[in-house]
């Protein structure tokens, strides 16, 4: 199926993202940007706040000294007389007037006591009563002062005070100016534009930067990629290591231990395959010196050709057993496989399973006896369990003494049944006790191959008790006898894997 254009290019841009070095690339990016960005604006917004502030404050000083000339011309009880000497004082102070709200672009107006207008440095609103908050607070004595960056002003209110012959301080006029911000603007604006040109040059080094940093530390993933890449092309085997980050090491921990249990699994399935040859080789080799035998030597006896004939069957034979073995062992060990789980009486398919030895025991006079301590159904795979019972009831039949005995008891409490298979037989060694469920280990290695073992039954039996989630045990003593006790659980437990190995 083709992907559409637009479609393969999304799935590039979310590759892109689940990249871990992108992503702390973008971060770093988004950190830095944003970083800088908030920067900007804060120095640009404390220097604006900075330079109202000390334009407010040289308009207030300048209008302080105005104020003092005021109180000191008398301004106030003498702006209605048409004195020349009063005129030309007013003048004075206007032309000061003047001169401020050229110089910072503003109105400055002169409030009397009654909020009436007495000068207005605009000429509109002298004569006029102006009842603003700000004026009403200066008279109260309060200085007021804000700035209207939409509309471009600085106001300000300022109190005239005069002395009184009492000594006391009154509020006799107010001075209400509005001063322009234009060159603060025009400054504001050089500095962001200036601010501007660093930012990118900022953004740009980020960029680099986060480009490098991401780089830097991601390293120690693409060495882990590498060591891990030399392992499966076959340079290497042995166990890798970048101590660079705890989390490198905790992935390189769990990685070194697949690998050990790769190697293990695969020195298993090596010895086993030899040990499969070996074994399938030894009735091979036999069939070829008994054939050989035969037709080397010149005019052969009849009864010769039936005994050696004889021989040859008996190790085709044992070839059959050997591949049958291995098969059932092979079907056994797929994970998958299923059980096929069915509620059956254990006691039964013991009675039935000692019925079918019961001629091999007669053979070796062997005393087989089967005690049962309870009736026991429980939810097993017939086959399996089948095999279970075979394998251990044989081999103590099989590994026994002339007029020997086997005791096989089935007992079983609320959760489990156990089937313990006793025999008075030759025993295992202690040292090979552990072994005893390896494949193709045999513990009397001339005597199991009399009995035409084939060195594969206890794993097999291993492998189907595991199955159903049981247990199997062994105690022996040399020459006195074995011991093998089997616990499984009444009621099938599904579940994946399979506990044990
Ligand atoms: P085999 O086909 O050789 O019997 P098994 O896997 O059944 O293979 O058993 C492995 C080895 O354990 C046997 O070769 C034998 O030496 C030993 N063994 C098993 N069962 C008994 C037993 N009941 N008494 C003594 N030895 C036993």
């Amino acid at each position: 199926m083709r992907l559409p254009d637009n479609a393969k290019e999304n799935l590039k841009q979310f590759v892109m993202l689940r990249s871990f070095r992108a992503r702390i690339c973008l971060l770093t990016l988004v950190v830095g940007i944003v970083a800088s960005a908030l920067m900007r604006h804060a120095i640009m917004e404390t220097y604006k706040h900075r330079a109202v502030q000390q334009r407010t404050e040289t308009v207030q000083n300048q209008l302080l000294i105005v104020a003092k000339h005021l109180i000191s011309n008398n301004y106030f009880a003498t702006y209605r007389l048409q004195e020349p000497g009063m005129i030309a004082s007013r003048q004075g102070i206007n032309a000061e007037l003047e001169t401020i709200s050229n110089l910072y672009g503003g109105r400055v107006m002169i409030i009397g006591k009654s909020c009436k207008v007495l000068k207005d440095t605009y000429g509109i609103s002298e004569g006029k009563t102006i009842i603003s908050e700000e004026v009403i607070k200066c008279f109260r004595g309060e200085n007021v002062s804000h700035y209207d960056a939409e509309h471009g002003y600085i106001e300000m209110t300022i109190p005239i005070a005069s002395t009184g012959t009492d000594g006391k301080s009154s509020i006799v006029g107010v001075m209400l100016t509005s001063v322009s911000d234009e060159t603060i603007v025009e400054m504001i604006d050089q500095m962001n534009q200036n601010a501007l040109t660093l930012e990118i040059l900022m953004i740009m080094g980020i960029v680099i930067l986060s480009v490098m940093l991401s780089g830097v530390l991601t390293k120690p993933f693409g060495k882990v990629t590498a060591e891990i890449r030399k392992v499966k092309e076959g340079t290497s085997e042995k166990a890798i290591s970048v101590p660079d980050y705890v989390e490198t090491v905790h992935i390189i921990d769990a990685f070194n231990d697949l690998l050990g249990r790769m190697n293990a699994l695969n020195d298993s399935r090596q010895e086993f395959v030899a040990n499969v040859s070996h074994e399938l080789r030894t009735p091979m080799a036999s069939l070829k010196v008994l054939a050989d035998s035969l037709l080397t030597q010149p005019d052969v006896p009849a009864e010769l050709y039936r005994e050696f004939m004889t021989d040859m069957v008996s190790e085709i034979d044992r070839e059959n057993r050997i591949i049958t073995d291995l098969l059932t062992l092979v079907k056994l060990d797929k994970t998958t496989q299923d059980l096929n789980i069915v509620a059956l009486n254990v006691n039964d398919l013991a009675e039935l399973t000692l019925k079918r030895l019961r001629p091999i025991a007669r053979k070796k006079d062997v005393e087989v006896i089967f005690e049962s301590m309870r009736p026991v159904i429980a939810e097993v795979d017939e086959v399996k369990m089948t095999l279970i019972m075979t394998n251990l009831m044989e081999n103590a039949i099989k590994y026994n003494h002339e007029h020997g005995q086997v005791k096989v008891v089935l007992d079983a409490d609320h959760q489990y049944f156990t089937l313990q298979v006793t025999d008075t037989g030759v025993g295992i060694p202690e040292e090979d006790l552990p072994h005893v469920y390896e494949r193709f280990y045999r513990a009397d290695k001339s005597h199991s191959r009399e009995m035409g073992g084939t060195g594969l039954g206890l794993a097999i039996t291993k492998s189907a008790v595991l199955m159903h989630r049981g247990s199997i045990t062994v105690s022996s003593k040399l020459g006195e006898g074995s011991t093998f006790t089997v616990k499984i659980p009444l009621n099938h437990v599904t579940g994946k894997g399979r506990n044990g190995s």
